[in-house]
């Protein structure tokens, strides 16, 4: 079994040359998938496998606009449809200078799996672009959406296609793309973005959906061995949205939140961070982490260096993948960590994963514990579709019930495949199944 997955896995790797991030998803994912093929030949006759790594569509296009200094920008903007297998493509916008195809695909293919974790009818898609919003203003924000939206409205729709937000994109630039959307095909179509404002269509509790659910879900874990958050040292690294909200519910549980990074430093705040002077720093002054300890007596705040180096009980990685090594993961493993909820998607190297699942600690994959983000985005298609909208109570209840859920059929789906408390296992195949099984439903396409 494991040399015929192989085979599949080097010929899709082969067929996507320098996707690094791609490849080091596929091979997370297909590690997982051979006692399921064991149990399913069904679906290797069915060739679900190379089927589900090759998107449905990818589309690649040039974004011009015009900057404050009158000059002309170019960016390249994407959109990778994944599978649709489940419901309309659905998955967020990412914009950061790192963007590219390995990215989106990456991103894209975890989406899928994380998609059907939440049970909830969404197939996956992702995309984004290399604009970079930092230091823009908010008119060039806007006429770079424009010419983003000139170009991917012809490929979305409530029933084709359901973009959000990620790293870059948030409420203003939703509003901005909406906006875009709706003058081009004079359509009031709220079901085609989510992560709208709340007085246009937008969910209560989408905007903390992400970090709580990452918290909720890292609860479930740490109750499965008799423990909580309450009381834990925890440090999350990140400071844009899902961080803020990680470390808001964190700290609602009774967890002592004692850092917080972005790109160019950490603090550590042994009283506990902030969360209403970070939020204001980071979401109304746009500014940066640095600021932070201006502000607030015996902050120290490191430049560069790795916010892992601060010791925790619960480590709640929410910057952005790649960032925690096999290093970090060992020190704090060495430190007393007992438990990892990654709010980032694939944030941890596959090194850190294998010295987190060798040291006992429990390990909460992105594509299960960050679920609540998109989870929330299609209670607010719900809502959208039914031109109602649900109160603040009723949505938060609504997504603590799908973390617990992604949890529980996560460990019972481990358990049944001889490895119990392995959150990767569980959450790979779970996801995976539900698709596959909808795949050879809807035949050969
Ligand atoms: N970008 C988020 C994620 O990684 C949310 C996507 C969505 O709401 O569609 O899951």
């Amino acid at each position: 079994m494991d040399s015929r997955l192989d085979a599949i896995k080097e010929a899709v790797l082969a067929r996507s040359p320098g996707e690094l991030e791609f490849h080091q998803a596929v091979d997370e994912v297909f590690q997982s998938l051979a006692p399921v093929h064991r149990r399913h030949p069904e679906f290797l006759d069915a060739a679900v496998l190379e089927r589900l790594c090759e998107p449905e569509r990818q589309i690649i296009f040039r974004v011009p606009w015009v900057d404050d200094a009158g000059r002309i920008q170019i960016n390249r903007g994407f959109r990778v449809e994944f599978n649709s297998a489940l419901g309309p493509f659905k998955g967020g916008l990412r914009f950061h200078p790192s963007v590219n195809l390995g990215i989106v695909k990456f991103l894209g293919f975890e989406q899928i799996f994380k998609n059907s974790l939440t049970g909830m009818p969404l197939g996956g898609g992702k995309g984004g672009s290399d604009f970079d919003p930092r230091d823009r203003s908010d008119g060039e924000v806007m006429r770079f959406c424009q010419s983003f939206m000139t170009e991917l409205y012809r490929h979305i729709g409530e029933y084709t296609d359901v973009p959000a937000g990620d790293i870059g994109v948030g409420g203003r630039e939703i509003g901005y793309l909406f906006g875009q959307y709706k003058r081009i095909t004079n359509r009031y179509e709220s079901g085609v973005l989510t992560g709208k404002g709340i007085s246009w269509g937008g969910s209560l509790v989408r905007p903390e959906a992400t970090g709580y659910g990452t918290v909720i879900f890292t609860e479930q874990m740490l109750k499965t061995q008799g423990k909580s958050i309450e009381g834990q040292r925890v440090v999350v690294s990140g400071s844009g949205n899902v961080a803020i909200n990680a470390i808001e519910k964190a700290q609602a549980l009774g967890a002592l939140v004692v850092a917080c990074s972005d790109s160019e430093g950490y603090v550590v705040d042994e009283a506990g961070i902030d969360v209403a002077l970070l939020r204001q720093i980071k979401e109304v002054e746009r500014g940066r982490l640095k600021e932070y300890e201006a502000q607030r007596a015996r902050v120290s705040y490191v430049q560069g260096g790795s916010v892992w180096d601060v010791d925790a009980t619960v480590a709640l990685p929410c910057a952005t993948q790649n960032e925690l090594d096999g290093d970090a993961a060992a020190r704090l493993v060495r430190n007393g960590l007992l438990a990892v909820g990654e709010g980032a998607n694939m944030p941890s190297t596959r090194r850190a994963v294998t010295v987190f699942q060798e040291a006992g600690i429990l390990f909460g994959p992105g594509k299960a514990a960050n679920a609540g983000g998109v989870a929330t985005s299609a209670l607010e298609m719900q809502q959208n579709a039914s031109r109602d909208s649900w109160s603040f109570a009723h949505t938060e209840q609504r997504l603590a019930t799908i973390m617990v859920d992604i949890h529980d059929r996560c460990a019972a789906t481990a358990e049944s495949y001889g490895d119990p408390g392995n959150y990767v296992l569980g959450a790979n195949i779970c996801g995976f199944v539900k698709v596959a099984d909808a795949m050879l439903a809807q035949g050969v396409i």
